[in-house]
Formats: structure tokens, sequence, C-alpha cells
């Protein structure tokens, strides 16, 4: 008569048994950037894509540079016609020549060379300052480019404030 007592409720478990088990198993990769959470996979994909274009027309620009600063190398000391002076002022050109090459070229050969080592490694295009992807158009124009536009402009203006 009084069997009433287990009550109904007392056996749990019902109804969560399978239903939560299948929670999304695609883990996202942990990313903590802040700006890419909505970008989807697509996306991503065409950006690879021109990414890997841009791979290719930094290993020519490096290519090419290499082969400028060689060729300038070469020629330089050839054609100075003071055979008396010979080791010596080729010596002195190739100095000269090789402080100017560190100057612009060397610099940008260093950054050309850090971009492709940061697209062989996938953390190309994100900035270094902010951890935001830097826009695809952005690294199109500026392929060696290691800031996103904001953290650019920021640092610019900074860099006027501490000139003035
Ligand atoms: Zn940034």
């Amino acid at each position: 008569m009084a069997t009433k007592k287990k009550s109904p409720g007392g056996t749990k478990g019902k109804k969560s048994s399978k239903s939560t088990t299948k929670k999304r198993t695609t883990t996202k990769k942990k990313s903590t950037k802040r700006c890419s959470e909505a970008k989807e996979n697509k996306k991503i994909t065409d950006r690879e894509k021109i990414i890997q274009e841009i791979r290719k027309r930094l290993v020519e620009q490096k290519e090419k540079l290499l082969q400028e600063a060689e060729t300038a190398l070469n020629s330089l000391p050839e054609e100075s016609a003071f055979p008396d002076l010979g080791d010596q002022a080729s010596a002195e050109i190739d100095k000269n020549f090789m402080l100017r090459l560190r100057g612009r070229e060397q610099k940008l050969i260093k950054k050309i060379e850090l971009a492709i080592e940061k697209i062989d490694n996938g953390t190309y295009g994100i900035c270094e300052v902010c951890g935001c992807e830097i826009g695809i158009k952005r690294l199109e124009a500026r392929p060696v480019t290691t800031m996103c536009i904001d953290c650019k402009t920021e640092q610019e203006e900074e860099e006027k404030l501490l000139e003035a």
C-alpha cells in the first residue's frame, strides 16, 4: 500500500544517459587570438593560398637581391684600373659595398628570410604585437610586414613622438 515511498524521482540518470556524450568533438584549435575567431575554414584556405603565392614572390625577391649584390660585388673590383693597389682597392670597395648592402638590402633580405621562415612554421601573417591576423591585402602589398595596420600606425605615431 504505502509502496509509494520510493519516489519516482529517486531514480536519477534516466534522461541524461546518452544525449550529452556527443558534445561537439570538433575541438577547435586553441586560439588565443582575439580576432580570428570569426574566420572560417574556407577563408583560411584562401588565405593560405595567397600566402603561398607570397612565399614564392619572397623567395624570388631574395634570390634577385642576392644575385644583384653578387653581381655588383664581382663587377666593381674588376673594373678598377689600379693593378698596383689591387687587393687593397677591391677590399675597400668590398667593404663599402657591404656596408651599403648592410644598410638597406641586407635588412630587407633578413626580413624576407624571416617572413619565409614564418610561412613555413605557420606563424606568418600574425601581428607580432597584438596577435591578430594581418589583413591579406596588407600582406600582399607588404609581404615582410610583421604588424597589423593598427599596431603599425600606433608604432609610427610613437616613433614620431620620440623623434619630436
Ligand atoms: Zn596588431
